[in-house]
């Protein structure tokens, strides 16, 4: 079995989230008391979140630099590949694979797998604002898996932006807010979407297929699932 470098804390909510859904893949799938190779570095969030701030006002170097050292970390202490449990933080994937020499295991190209098995060509994508509107993520979907990806209008990606970190990421679930993306995902529906990809781990904590018809792919547990197969493939 391979041990999985994990890169977490970003936030430290999900990440013991992926840690868990690991865990019972792995005894789902070997049975008994067996689980996981993990090895997790867990970012120190507060000191993150500022540096994302810097790097949302130009600066990415400190960013760049904490999850460089993290995959460092990993990779000296044997990971044998890494993932990222953040689809934001997925922009430095390239920067992480120029410096170490294991592999990162990529969120979006897990996700184009799991959406081109159900044959979807247009799907909504909800993440936050970076997510969203930049190309890192949506680009290698478009081009690796040929999906057409639409988002929010602005006002309504500043709101879940808002919601992912002031409430999300501080384990506050509130009716309101789950309202909100439920209208949100309606709409996307309208645009086209086939699907929505839950393109932040956090999101599944307050939507979750129960509350919508159209389906949705939850990033993190297909993550989840892919960095498990990847480990327990080709033994
Ligand atoms: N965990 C989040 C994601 O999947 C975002 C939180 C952050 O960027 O720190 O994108």
């Amino acid at each position: 079995m391979k041990i999985i470098g994990v890169i977490g804390g970003m936030s430290w909510v999900s990440s013991a989230e992926y840690y868990k859904l690991m865990n019972e893949m792995v005894e789902d799938r070997l049975g008994g008391l067996h689980s996981a190779k993990i090895l997790m570095y867990s970012i120190e969030f507060g000191e993150f979140s500022e540096e994302e701030r810097e790097a949302s006002e130009g600066d990415w170097k400190p960013l760049r630099n904490t999850m460089i050292d993290a995959a460092e970390r990993l990779e000296r202490g044997g990971a044998d590949f890494i993932i990222i449990c953040s689809n934001t933080m997925h922009s430095s994937a390239d920067d992480i694979e120029a410096k170490v020499k294991i592999p990162v295991l990529h969120i979006a190209d897990a996700t184009g797998e799991k959406i081109r098995t159900r044959g979807f060509k247009t799907v909504g994508l909800l993440g936050t604002e970076y997510t969203m509107e930049e190309d890192f993520y949506r680009k290698r979907l478009e081009e690796r898996f040929g999906i057409k990806v639409i988002i929010p209008d602005e006002a309504e990606c500043e709101m879940i932006n808002t919601i992912i970190f002031d409430e999300l990421c501080a384990e506050i679930i509130s009716d309101d807010s789950r309202r909100k993306f439920i209208e949100i995902i309606r709409r996307l529906k309208e645009k086209g979407a086939e699907g929505i990809i839950l393109g932040c781990t956090e999101i599944p904590f307050l939507v979750s297929q129960e509350d919508v018809e159209i389906p949705l792919f939850d990033t993190m547990t297909i993550h989840a699932e892919a960095a498990v197969k990847y480990a327990l493939d080709d033994e």
